[in-house]
């Protein structure tokens, strides 16, 4: 079986957050399991090629847009010597002139314009993929092309889409796809791209309709989308396919994710380590954390919160504020690293640096840090993720299998991957700490119930921390699970 896979980010190559992680380690799972899977990419000038090894010759095609043809090209790779890589440009360089991967040009009108670079490509190439697989509003347009567009409907591809976070849509005015949409529109059923409330264009809303077949990266969150709150103003259309809606939980790379072999790392640690080596691996990244940023030697053996996060309304960073600046009072030191894009949130968030840094008690870095990022999953003892909704969330999980236990807010992948060690039930899968609302009384009394096992109960909390790391967050189960739902697309 062959599958394409179609998004804007894949770890290694091009990552912002967990979507890249997931098609990275989605595709290398894919092969594992004896799919053919490809992964195609628009070829930003963000790419990093240290991981790619080009192969082939480049693929030249016609770009059909606007009226207008133009040349455009596919360029194969290999990442890590294994998995299939295509990036995709347009004349005259129109991705590699883009040197971030979103923000800072018209985002909407060139990945519209990418997905339409897909479909004439996969119009005129040789590969005949039996799959393809788009992620998100950045490749949906793809859907309805592939649907509605397709000029021999039998052997057009099936389709299916994985919505990520309904809270990036694609929307537009209705006059910036006009002209996108001008060659295409009498082909596609009337009010498909129409946002269903407000008077724009909705990318998004068109591949839910449009697609074979329709996933999210959890299952609780696939109840919550189909909910007024969780389906941002789409939860009537994606009612409307229910039936094909598929919540399917995110893996963790392994190749990315392993502590064992982690490069970032000064020592490396693992499971199978006794608990003093991991305890001290541990400490090897803490010392090095506090002597980088200037924390108070004294506080390395108080416990070390931390999180690694997009700092958007979306991650509760009101929550992550109030913690963080209120750490003198909760014998603890505390770590963030966390890019912003909004300045109000950046500048709430030097204030809270500037409170720990004042105590040495921690510090906020303001980046995008791969190599600190490990390092800090490595170092800490209690990671944060008080999210105000989560379609599935990845820090959790790798904030375990890196010996730290995960405090979370009850809501969408976290409460399907994190049990409460003191009421979650079933008792076998308690694994971190679990609070339910939004107010500080909640996250404050479920920190005060974590922090109380960290000084008193040494035995217990390393109990759960063993178990954390040998969990089984690997891409197997829910690869399999991906690949039987393209066998039904295909055979049914
Ligand atoms: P989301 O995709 O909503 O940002 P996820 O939890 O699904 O959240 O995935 C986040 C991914 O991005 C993880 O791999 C995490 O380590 C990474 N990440 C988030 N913020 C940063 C940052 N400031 N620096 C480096 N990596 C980050």
């Amino acid at each position: 079986m062959r599958v394409l896979q179609v998004a804007s980010e894949a770890a290694h190559i091009a990552k912002v957050g967990g979507l890249g992680d997931v098609l990275t380690g989605l595709t290398r799972e894919l092969l594992s399991q004896d799919i053919c899977p490809v992964l195609l990419l628009p070829k930003y000038g963000a790419i990093s090629y240290d991981h790619l090894t080009r192969v082939g010759t480049k693929e030249s095609f016609e770009h059909h847009f606007q009226g207008i043809s133009s040349k455009a090209y596919v360029e194969q790779y290999l990442l890590q010597k294994t998995i299939p890589v295509l990036l995709l440009d347009l004349e005259e360089g129109f991705w590699s002139k883009q040197s971030a991967i979103y923000g800072g040009f018209d985002e909407l009108g060139s990945f519209v314009r990418f997905s339409k670079a897909c479909f004439d490509w996969l119009s005129q190439t040789n590969q005949r993929f039996d799959i393809v697989h788009v992620h998100d509003w950045q490749a949906a347009f793809l859907s309805p092309l592939l649907r509605y567009c397709w000029r021999a409907p039998h052997s057009v591809p099936k389709t299916i889409l994985t919505l990520h976070n309904m809270e990036y849509q694609g929307k537009c005015g209705i006059d910036s796809l006009q002209a996108a949409l001008y060659e295409i529109d009498t082909l596609c059923p009337e009010g498909l791209f129409e946002d269903p409330s407000d008077r724009c264009c909705n990318l998004l809303k068109a591949a839910i309709l449009s697609s074979d077949g329709l996933t999210t990266v959890s299952e609780t969150y696939a109840r919550e989308i189909i909910t007024p709150e969780g389906g941002k103003g789409l939860d009537q259309v994606l009612l409307k396919r229910k039936n094909s809606l598929v919540g399917i939980i995110n893996g963790l790379d392994a190749e990315s994710w392993d502590p064992t072999t982690d490069s970032f790392l000064s020592k490396q640690y693992g499971a199978h380590d006794s608990i003093e080596n991991i305890r001290a691996a541990k400490m090897v990244a803490k010392r090095s954390l506090f002597e980088q940023f200037n924390i108070d030697l004294r506080y390395l053996d108080l416990p070390l919160v931390a999180s690694v996060t997009r700092l958007v309304s979306q991650k509760g960073v009101d929550l992550l504020y109030h913690v963080i600046t209120s750490m003198k009072e909760w014998q603890g030191a505390s770590l963030v690293l966390g890019i912003s894009y909004d300045p109000m949130i950046t500048e709430k968030f030097c204030h809270a640096d500037q409170i720990l840094t004042s105590n040495r008690r921690g510090k906020v870095v303001l980046q995008s840090n791969e190599s600190l990022a490990h390092q800090l999953y490595a170092a800490c003892d209690l990671f944060l993720v008080p999210s105000l909704f989560e379609p599935c969330g990845l820090t959790q999980l790798i904030a375990l299998r890196y010996g730290a236990l995960p405090l979370v807010r009850r809501t969408g992948g976290l409460a399907d991957t994190i049990v409460d060690c003191h009421f979650g039930s079933p008792e076998s899968e308690r694994n971190g700490f679990v609070f339910e609302h939004t107010d500080h009384h909640s996250i404050d009394s479920t920190l005060s119930r974590a922090l109380l096992m960290y000084h008193k109960d040494q035995k217990t909390w390393e109990y759960f921390m063993m178990r954390g790391m040998k969990l089984d967050s690997s891409w197997r189960l829910p690869c399999k699970r991906y690949i039987g739902l393209y066998r039904d697309l295909l055979f049914k």
